[in-house]
């Protein structure tokens, strides 16, 4: 939710508001149907939180290769273990680089 400013009379409302809680203008912007790209309302990730994240993706990634690489050693056949270490990785490698665009854009704000 965000405060805008009614465009008929200059009010603070509730971009979530049908009408202006003032004068009543019908707001044109629906919250549902606004298609025009906004920043996020969220706060940006203070710098622990996003340690926290860094250290849970890398932990996520290293466990995934650890899996993936005690694997290689063994005889093939392990497809459960293979499709866990695989998707270890996946999900490391992804949240590496959510956090990595997070701390970028932290960095920025
Ligand atoms: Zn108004």
């Amino acid at each position: 939710m965000a405060i805008i400013r009614c465009g008929e009379c200059g009010r603070a409302i509730s971009d979530r508001a049908q009408a202006c809680i003032g004068c009543g203008a019908p707001l044109n912007t629906p919250a549902g149907f606004n298609l025009t790209p906004q920043r996020s309302i969220s706060p940006p990730l203070t710098r622990r939180q996003l340690r926290q994240r860094a250290l849970l993706s890398v932990s996520l990634l290293a466990l995934g290769v650890l899996a993936a690489s005690a694997l290689e050693h063994r005889a093939a056949g392990h497809r459960v273990a293979a499709t866990l270490a695989a998707l270890l990785l996946i999900c490391g490698l992804c949240a590496c680089v959510v956090t990595l665009l997070q701390g970028v854009a932290s960095r920025r704000s």
